[in-house]
């Protein structure tokens, strides 16, 4: 068999290294309910339809604490446990990234 000069389409890496760095915070669109007092600020707090508190999104499904221009979270000291255990690189951080690729190509 020659060698082909193509590299197979699945050794190709889906994106380069995988850090919240090159990541357009796609994990803060997700829903992050409030399940311990962090210390999140009232101003970023909002009820879910069953009256359970939830980090507040805007219109665009971001959530409101993170910085548009950075899009690193604000309140980063005291953000939500759900943020604190979602973990980079894990099979749902991976998803979302994929979710909304276009953003970081
Ligand atoms: S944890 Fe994953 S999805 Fe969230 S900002 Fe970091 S790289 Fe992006
Ligand atoms: S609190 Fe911070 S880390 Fe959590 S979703 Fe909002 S911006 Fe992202």
């Amino acid at each position: 068999m020659s060698a082909s000069p193509y590299i197979p389409h699945t050794q190709i890496p889906e994106t380069s290294e995988v850090t919240c760095s090159t990541c357009a915070a796609c994990c803060c669109q997700l829903e992050v309910m409030l399940i311990t007092d962090t210390g999140v600020p009232e101003r970023f707090i909002d009820n879910d339809e069953w009256g359970g508190e939830v980090m507040r999104r805007l219109d665009d499904g971001w959530c409101a604490a993170l910085d548009r221009d950075t899009m690193r979270c604000t309140i980063y000291a005291v953000r939500p446990l759900i943020c604190r255990e979602f973990e980079m690189g894990a099979p749902e951080c991976l998803e979302e990234r994929r979710g909304i690729a276009d953003i970081y190509r």
